[in-house]
């Protein structure tokens, strides 16, 4: 059986069952275990790395091209990327650290263009040669193709690393955190984001909760587990935001209706007329949009959807 990354146990008893049903990229059925040492969720069992990479399709993130719908849906991104946006400024002027900041699974490069556009140095890093390639080209944010854990980094030179929807799907979350505090400037900052195993979405949706995200994600962070995987790794939380206008609302339409998400009919491939496409697109923002009142109270209430931690060395 596999190991629980908080406590090390490895026994525990199935909560759900259930396969890739986002994306569709297996048929294969896993469980969704709860550690009977501390209780933080897991995938049981692991897929071995040849069989991960299968479950990540190859077109997994946005590539804007010149058409008004892509120039719309880069707007859209940009506009819900705020909260992200918003945190990690804050984050930065707090720490007063020197150098870069480096964005791990830094995808198309849109957070760092953004950045980069509020003045801050920035960098990339991503497994996916393309993606680091369109950051590049479309952000102008330099991305290198890494491993984060041997990265060609200097020590101690980074005055921020951000990991969003990173950790639960690595093998060993604690490689890259202790990467991560090797590379910090002394005051730099760990922003980290998961989705939030104990939010109100998770509890009401069970097996169906967007965020467990079969078989993709390893592990299922409740907060409070975060805060131990962080502080196992040397770290002290200082600031939490539960909300996120990208990740919340458009988590639990997914949730919701799996088959109208765009993302998941773009990976997918899904045949559909111009027609059908925008009237697909219609319905799932009306969901989008009618799911923020409720993201907004689960959040205000510290059990959000997702959580945001500001960390940093003591
Ligand atoms: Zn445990």
């Amino acid at each position: 059986m596999s190991a629980c990354v908080v406590c090390g146990g490895t026994g525990g008893a199935p909560l759900f069952h259930g396969s890739d049903r986002l994306y569709h990229t297996t048929t294969r059925q896993f469980d969704v275990v709860r550690c009977d040492r501390c209780g933080m969720l897991r995938l049981d069992p692991q897929p071995s790395p040849e069989e991960l990479h299968r479950y990540y399709p190859d077109n997994y993130w946005f590539v804007p091209d010149t058409s008004a719908a892509s120039r719309l849906e880069e707007a859209w991104r940009r506009l819900v990327l705020r909260d992200h946006v918003g945190f990690v400024t804050e984050a930065l002027r707090q720490s007063r650290a020197s150098g870069p900041l480096l964005d791990v699974g830094c995808g198309g490069g849109l957070f760092l263009g953004m950045m980069r556009e509020r003045g801050f140095r920035v960098l990339g890093l991503d497994f996916s040669r393309e993606a680091a390639a369109v950051a590049w080209r479309r952000q102008q944010a330099p991305a290198m193709v890494a491993e984060f854990a041997r990265a060609p980094l200097r020590p101690a030179s980074l005055a921020a690393i951000t990991m969003f929807h990173v950790v639960e799907h690595l093998y060993d979350p604690r490689a890259y955190l202790a990467a991560a505090r090797e590379l910090l400037a002394p005051g730099g900052r760990l922003i980290v984001q998961v989705p939030n195993a104990a939010s109100w979405q998770a509890r009401l949706l069970g097996a169906t909760w967007n965020g467990m995200d079969v078989p993709r994600h390893l592990f299922d962070f409740r907060d409070s587990d975060l805060e131990k995987l962080l502080a196992g790794a040397g770290f002290e939380v200082v600031r939490r935001k539960y909300f996120s206008l990208r990740d919340n609302p458009a988590g639990l339409a997914s949730s919701l209706a799996p088959a109208l998400d765009p993302m998941a009919r773009r990976v997918r491939r899904v045949a559909e007329s111009g027609g059908a496409r925008l009237a697909k697109d219609l319905v799932y923002l009306a969901l989008v949009l009618s799911a923020v009142p409720f993201a907004a109270i689960e959040a205000a209430c510290g059990a959000g959807s997702t959580v945001m931690m500001e960390a940093r060395i003591p």
